[in-house]
């Protein structure tokens, strides 16, 4: 029996180690956490609200336990507010009827899984794995995985210059995951969506629906700011509470329309928040050890994406999973610094979409967005609403499950076109783009008169 370790008990690290020991493989766990400091001494590494094709991998394992309880996201509402004060355009889109996003506390998942890995067989060890003794555990495993999130052992693996598109930071974070409040939009109560509030020259805030590892329900408020701008507040929060009430007072300044529902809101837990900045970066997969032994990066290890599209663990799942069908793929033969480098070109060729998409929404709007957003404007994500414009707004939200589906047409106008006609039934974009544009000038038209919001928002 092949003997693979796996060092790091998060999303991708657990995923792995499972789905190893359900192929027949001798899997050993490493973690600086037990079930007990993930639950009672951790932050969660991020919201990590995942997709279809992401949980569709955890099903399969036996390890998807949340779903029947936790809060079901079935789509997204996003308001893109190219000034402050200024609402253009929204966009409400949801998934097809039997879709939905998950987004468990990854506290109360790793413990959970750690459990399990043990019942089923597999083996955990608790420490802190440094490099010298990653060399040892190398000596004596097929394949290392080193799955270690962003800690310093993932200094191991070198950046990939070829596939890096950023050099520094290009927001700074804050997240608080908070309960006593409503699940849903009290001026779009028909879906439970991921709210987007996009400011293109601040940044960007959002509220992702969460389960907690205390099972409430509840939201992860996230603050995507832009180095000085008015959402850059949070640089010097100590806790939860502060987080908390930095956001609220943002929020009141530049969102006054989800002021409101955050009235009562609590942080889940004393733990339950974040703060801080990571550069979006992907890094080459094999690290090497002070006795040349080679080992293998797994997850946020291997790439870094900013949470603006919420992406890290859809990644990682996906990523997760080409590596162990490389694996069983590979039979008795070496796991060795080729095999890695060819199992990652396989996951880039199909997936680089992820990073693609990604990177775009930390940029200014394309021509080629500005197009969709436009034509698809007038969506509700109602349920009986079949329109053209509805169709485009439900594709946005789709591309989050796979950014293979519209991504290129985000980068490419005449993409963006066809998608446009595709939807419409016209032969050209044109006529829906200026049945978009008077519904967009005669939305800022009532806001400056006073009459009235745009679709699926309060009255401004
Ligand atoms: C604010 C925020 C919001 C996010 N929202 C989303 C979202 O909505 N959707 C999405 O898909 N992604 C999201 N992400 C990203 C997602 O949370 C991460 O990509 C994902 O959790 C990373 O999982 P991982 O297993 O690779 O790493 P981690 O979760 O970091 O796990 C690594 C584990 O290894 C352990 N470890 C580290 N060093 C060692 C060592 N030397 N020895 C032993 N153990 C070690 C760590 O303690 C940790 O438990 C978000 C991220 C942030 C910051």
């Amino acid at each position: 029996m092949r003997k693979i370790a796996v060092v790091g008990a998060g999303q991708a690290g657990l995923l792995a180690a499972h789905a190893l020991h359900a192929r027949d493989y001798e899997v050993t766990l490493y973690s600086d956490k037990t079930p007990e400091d993930f639950l009672e001494r951790s932050r969660p590494t991020g919201v990590a609200a995942r997709f279809d094709m992401a949980l569709e991998f955890e099903r399969e394992l036996g390890l998807e336990h949340w779903g029947d309880r936790a809060p079901r996201g079935d789509g997204v509402h996003l308001t893109f507010c190219p000034k402050e004060g200024n609402q253009l355009v929204t966009l409400l889109g949801r998934l097809s009827r039997s879709r939905f996003f998950l987004a468990i506390d990854l506290r109360m998942q790793s413990a959970t899984w750690m459990d399990e890995l043990v019942k089923r067989g597999g083996n955990v060890e608790i420490e802190s794995v440094s490099v010298e003794r990653l060399d040892e555990i190398a000596a004596h495993h097929d394949l290392t995985l080193v799955a270690a999130g962003r800690g310093e052992i993932m200094k191991l693996f070198p950046r990939d210059e070829t596939l890096s598109v950023y050099r520094k930071p290009q927001r700074f974070l804050a997240m608080v995951c908070v309960t006593g409040v409503p699940m849903q939009l009290p001026y779009a109560p028909w879906f439970l969506p991921v709210k987007f509030n996009f400011f293109a020259p601040y940044g960007e805030a959002f509220w992702v629906p969460w389960y907690s590892k205390d099972h409430q329900p509840s939201w992860g408020m996230l603050w995507e700011a832009k180095a000085g701008g008015p959402l850059d507040r949070f640089r010097d929060c100590k806790s939860a509470q502060q987080v908390l009430d930095t956001g609220r007072q943002v929020n009141r300044e530049l969102v006054p329309w989800d002021d409101e529902l955050f009235a009562h809101a609590t942080p889940c837990d004393e733990n339950s928040w974040l703060v801080g900045q990571l550069t979006p970066e992907v890094r080459q997969v094999v690290g090497t050890l002070p006795s040349g032994r080679q080992v293998m990066a797994l997850g946020d290890t291997a790439q870094s994406l900013d949470p603006i599209g919420g992406m890290g663990a859809n990644n990682g799942n996906k990523m997760v999973r080409t590596v162990v069908d490389s694996i069983v793929g590979h039979g008795e033969r070496p796991l060795d610094a080729n095999w890695m480098r060819q199992t990652q070109a396989r996951f880039w060729q199909r997936h680089h979409w992820i990073d693609d998409f990604n990177n775009l929404l930390l940029e200014p709007i394309t021509p080629a967005g500005r197009d969709l957003l436009i034509a698809q404007y007038g969506s509700t994500a109602r349920a009986e609403d079949d329109s053209p414009q509805q169709k485009l707004a439900d594709e946005f939200i789709e591309n989050f499950n796979d950014p293979m589906q519209l991504t290129p047409a985000f980068q490419n106008r005449r993409r963006a076109h066809d998608e446009i006609k595709r939807a419409f039934g016209t032969r050209s974009a044109l006529p829906p783009l200026a049945a978009g544009a008077t519904r967009v000038a005669a939305g800022q038209l009532r806001q400056r008169l006073g009459r009235g919001g745009l679709v699926g928002m309060p009255p401004s």
